[in-house]
């Protein structure tokens, strides 16, 4: 696919992400969708509205009456769109820098759609096989009111609230000004707990930090969780697809032991879990220790939400999956990343323990990253085959779906080509460092010794 990556398709907005362009996606999606209604949503960036008008113009034209959403987190785009029937556009570029935007599309189940629904997408796009309505069969353009208050309604419903409300609990939260800043708020309080916010208006210029919920976005909301004496630190990206933790001495947790947290609550021995070829060794020691498959796919959550399908048509129960990156699916509730949901189901553990303690198994892991250059194809070729013959060597074992990752059962070494630059990646991970430094240093000098001889 050239038009939308493994996330959407997103760019500066009005130089690569245009609104030209957006109306081209727009007439394409309603094209290939083909039915009565659409909706149109946003996240809080400042070029939202101006793109949102573009993809409710492009929809309107090919026949299909248009839902405006107006600004609501992702998954309430999700929810409304499983709840109505009716596939969405979400104007997003969910946890990128302020000046980027972007489109992602939803299917009438209220999950993104899979690549062979976007190659549908891409097609029509490309050959600009739009279909025109005659002037007096153009869409229907309206505003929905109150889907954001429906939405965390839906939330409220789905969790436990009384366990969270009986802890009288503190929630330091940071929106970044993103979407989630008009939901989560208020979604927390109701759940019974004291909400402190910072970064907590919706501000498309996103002037108190920017949207990707890292550690050096995150430094004043580790000191608020310290001076307001909270349980929680709760972070968002753009969309509120995601969520990041601090715990309750204001210290960073890492995506990757969250998502071992919750996974050693969640899984059963019967159970299948599913994360990208980068995944953590915490989630592999916790689907072995519960006894539950692990699942690797290729990196990226479209790929991730793919396999999900897949299991679940064959029967396997996959109550949890996602990345290290805050993004994580509970399929029982809905096949969508949900940045309120999780936390609130981290909120139901914390309910019983401190935070730090609950994720304390977790820690000590140490994570080392190399990158090794190419200038041509033959170079890569080299240091892919290099990267199979350390395979071949190790007496582990080998998962080819992205790259090769060699598991040794207690550390792992990923060697893995870029998606988006001439790079070779390496990825280690171990529990002590020096073993973590021997594994990618192994592959790392394999991979330069092939691309020299090549
Ligand atoms: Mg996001």
């Amino acid at each position: 696919m050239k038009v939308f990556g493994s996330s959407g398709t997103r760019g500066v907005a009005n130089e690569e992400l245009t609104p030209e362009f957006v109306l081209r996606v727009a007439k394409a999606a309603g094209t290939a969708w083909g039915v009565d209604r659409v909706a149109v949503a946003r996240d809080t960036r400042y070029t939202g509205r101006m793109l949102a008008d573009a993809a409710a113009s492009g929809l309107a034209s090919t026949g299909t009456d248009v839902d405006r959403l107006g600004v609501v987190p992702t998954p309430g785009a999700q929810a409304y769109a499983e709840r109505e029937g009716v596939p969405t556009m979400v104007i997003t570029a969910s946890h990128n820098p302020p000046q980027y935007n972007g489109v992602k599309l939803v299917g009438s189940d209220g999950v993104e759609l899979a690549v062979s629904d976007l190659e549908t997408v891409e097609e029509t796009l490309l050959a600009e096989t739009f279909a025109v309505a005659p002037w007096d069969e153009t869409g229907r353009v309206r505003e929905v009111e109150g889907v954001r208050r429906a939405y965390v309604d839906e939330l409220l419903a789905s969790v436990d609230r009384e366990r969270i409300a009986d802890a009288e609990l503190t929630v330091a939260l940071d929106p970044g000004h993103g979407a989630g800043s008009l939901t989560s708020p208020e979604f927390f309080r109701k759940l019974g707990c004291r909400v402190v916010t910072i970064n907590g208006q919706a501000d498309g210029h996103f002037p108190g930090r920017d949207p990707e919920p890292v550690p050096d976005n995150l430094r004043d909301l580790g000191r608020l969780v310290r001076a307001t004496d909270a349980d929680l630190g709760i972070a968002h990206d753009g969309d509120a697809d995601r969520a990041i933790f601090f715990d309750e001495t204001g210290e960073y947790v890492e995506g990757d032991a969250t998502l071992a947290a919750l996974a050693a609550a969640e899984l059963d021995s019967d159970d299948t879990t599913v994360s990208a070829v980068n995944v953590s060794q915490r989630l592999v020691d916790v689907a072995n220790e519960v006894g539950a498959a692990l699942e690797l796919t290729p990196i990226g959550s479209t790929n991730i939400i793919t396999r999900i399908e897949e299991l679940e048509a064959n029967g396997r129960h996959v109550p949890i999956a996602g990345e290290g990156n805050g993004g994580i699916f509970f399929p029982d509730y809905r096949l969508a990343r949900d940045g309120a949901y999780t936390a609130a189901r981290f909120l139901e553990l914390v309910a019983e323990r401190p935070a730090s303690e609950i994720v304390a198994p977790y820690g000590g892991y140490a994570n080392v990253r190399r990158n090794v250059g190419y200038e041509s194809t033959a170079e890569r070729d080299a240091m892919l085959d290099a990267a199979a013959n350390q395979a071949q060597k190790a007496d582990a074992e080998l998962n080819t779906r992205d790259g090769y990752r060699i598991d040794h059962g207690d550390a792992w070494v990923l060697a893995r080509p870029s998606g988006t630059e001439p790079l070779v990646r390496v990825y280690a991970e171990a529990r002590d460092r020096d073993r973590a430094e021997e594994l990618a240093g192994d592959m790392y000098d394999a991979l330069v010794a092939a691309k020299e001889g090549a």
